[in-house]
């Protein structure tokens, strides 16, 4: 896993020039969208509590499996609905940037952790990393999330390595587990909305924490990619180009 492979190519000029426009509409319509749905689904996920805690002694067994499915689909709806406004929210708005010191943003997403590191056992080691420009938000949601999944798909105690070097005009970030690995033939669509390689009953999830690390790197002109070994362990590796500036209108640097 040490070897780095060639990140796969980027799209052409004109299409990474073209994208952000498509992709800023359907950002729009899909914020709104799942804004919207989030009403409904509170209002539903709210009366099957109040159907199991007021009606429970009147319902037979079947009846009680059936009010058990509604309001674990519910549960389940709710996660993938914050999801998708997750997804759709990030990387865009307005952007902040400011020096951030990545260290430190480790250190904050580990507390965020804390109780999965602590349950888990894990060890995570990280080298010195570099101060950057870059929005504070989305590169501590960048590593929240590979962080997450290194805690999350592993089957011992995590070990986990977060590393970088600079290469060329380009600083390589990777962050190293020894969690069930991934096969060859998902390692790319795995960055896909949605897409998840085992039950939510065996993993739980939505399939959508990779999709928004592409996300987030696409917006900052970087590749991220995978490199893994089924039973051994994977490598996420993502690059950030080393003299990042804003070029959004938007932007603001603090
Ligand atoms: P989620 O974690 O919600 O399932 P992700 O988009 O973060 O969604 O990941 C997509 C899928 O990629 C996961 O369901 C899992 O099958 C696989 N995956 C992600 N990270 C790892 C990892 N560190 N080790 C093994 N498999 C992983």
């Amino acid at each position: 896993m040490k070897d780095k492979q060639t990140p796969p190519q980027k799209s052409s000029h004109e299409a990474i020039e073209q994208q952000p426009l498509v992709s800023a509409s359907l950002d729009d319509f899909t914020s709104t969208v799942v804004h919207d749905l989030q009403a409904p689904l509170r209002s539903l996920t709210m009366f099957t509590e109040l159907l199991a805690q007021e009606y429970q002694d009147e319902l037979d067994e079947k009846g009680q499996q059936y009010l058990d499915r509604i309001s674990h689909s519910g549960l389940r709806m709710q996660t993938l609905v914050e999801d998708l406004l997750a997804f759709s929210r990030a990387g865009v708005g307005e952007q902040t940037w400011m020096k951030v010191d990545l260290n430190q943003t480790i250190e904050l997403v580990k507390a965020d952790l804390q109780s999965a590191i602590a349950s888990t056992a894990a060890q995570i080691t990280v080298n010195k990393l570099p101060q950057i420009l870059i929005n504070p938000k989305d590169i501590h949601q960048l590593f929240q999330n590979l962080i997450e999944n290194a805690l999350k798909f592993c089957d011992r105690a995590p070990e986990i390595s977060i590393s970088v070097v600079a290469q060329g005009e380009e600083w390589l970030f990777t962050v190293e587990d020894n969690g069930i690995g991934i096969a060859p033939e998902f390692q790319s669509e795995i960055f896909e909305i949605f897409k998840r390689l085992y039950p939510a009953d065996i993993y739980p999830g939505s399939g959508m924490g990779l999709a928004i690390c592409q996300k987030i790197i696409t917006r900052y002109n970087g590749t991220i990619w995978v490199e893994s070994v089924v039973g051994k362990g994977s490598t996420f590796n993502f690059t950030i180009p080393i003299n990042l500036c804003p070029q959004s209108p938007t932007a603001k640097i603090v």
